[in-house]
């Protein structure tokens, strides 16, 4: 992947490609964004065009070190990994990072560490790693990827470049058009997709392949537009089909919950405005107009606190059967 087939993050390409033209490359970055947003990419590209034997601002692609990198084969590209899913201890760092660090490089001039999940790093961790950043070898440079910048320790940050991901939005367009010619798909779709990924490419992507996002997408569709006609046994077998393809893993039940946030913040939004410049579901506005004229404002926004509580409520395991029945008696109000 060259910087210029990247789309969006200019900031980013920029700070990058600056410090590669000017060979002023810091010890240690931050590349902050959710899930999916292009850090991993970044972070690659970057550390192609270190090592790239070609030099320059872009990675050729073509050299045996260019190579490497995309088959994540570089002996001195060093992924850091961790065996528990949600810690990366301080074992882990000493034995990766720090220790490793006092090697010199084995073919290039310079070593990178990428931390993937930064925020994993327990505080004995990030001490660990602390560390190495204050008298590192002059080779060696660390890139930690995060959704949560803010949960590195602020000794840490302070050392850091932080780059933080931007939403796209310049090229809403020519990724819709993308979208719909690689998922054959209509362009309601794609636009759904995209207001859903909220500038986030990466998961407008994986959102797009993903069968089971867009049946969510209808199911949920469907869900707001027949609610107000259920009667008490259709909201229990509704409840009860969504446990159960939560269960089967049909049915992502976080992402049904954001989809509805977005619906009702809409009908909310259009409800206090009559303006559709800033509605999601912009295909959907004859329904979305319905809902606005039919409910009121504390319907509406209870509807928002409702989904909220049942958020948490998934979380901490409360039966999603009884969650959904909740929900959709408040969200048959409206
Ligand atoms: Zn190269």
């Amino acid at each position: 992947m060259l910087f210029r087939d990247i789309i969006g993050q200019e900031d980013i390409k920029n700070h990058m490609q600056k410090a590669l033209r000017e060979g002023k490359i810091s010890h240690a970055y931050i590349i902050n964004g959710e899930k999916e947003s292009g850090k991993m990419m970044l972070a690659k590209t970057f550390s192609q065009a270190l090592f790239c034997e070609n030099g320059g601002d872009e990675p050729c692609g073509e050299c045996p070190s260019c190579k490497k990198v995309a088959h994540d084969s570089h002996p001195d590209l060093i992924y850091v990994t961790h065996s528990k899913p949600n810690i990366i201890s301080v074992k882990e760092i000493r034995e990766q990072v720090v220790g490793d660090m006092m090697i010199k490089p084995y073919t290039a001039s310079r070593k990178i560490y990428i931390v993937e999940d930064a925020q994993l790093m327990n505080e004995s961790a990030q001490n660990a790693i602390l560390k190495s950043l204050e008298e590192p070898p002059e080779y060696v440079t660390v890139i930690l990827l995060t959704d949560n910048a803010s949960s590195l320790l602020q000794t840490i940050r302070s050392r850091c470049i932080l780059l933080n991901i931007q939403p796209v939005i310049k090229e809403r367009e020519k990724i819709k058009q993308e979208l719909m010619r690689t998922y054959e798909m209509p362009e309601y779709e794609a636009e759904d997709i995209l207001n859903f990924a909220q500038g986030n490419v990466g998961k407008a992507y994986s959102l797009a392949s993903s069968e089971s996002f867009r049946d969510v997408m209808e199911d949920m569709l469907n869900l707001t537009s027949q609610v107000s006609r259920f009667r008490q046994i259709e909201v229990e077998k509704k409840a009860e089909s969504l446990k159960t393809a939560g269960k089967n893993g049909e049915i992502d039940l976080k992402e049904y919950l954001d989809l509805l946030v977005l619906w009702y913040r809409d009908v909310l939004l259009y409800k206090a405005t009559a303006n559709l410049d800033y509605i999601y579901f912009k295909d959907h506005i004859r329904e979305i107009r319905k809902q606005a004229q039919r409910g009121s404002f504390k319907n509406i926004n209870s509807v928002l606190t409702k989904i909220d509580t049942s958020r948490s409520q998934i979380r901490a395991n409360v039966d999603v059967e009884l969650v959904f029945t909740l929900l959709m008696q408040v969200m048959k109000e409206i």
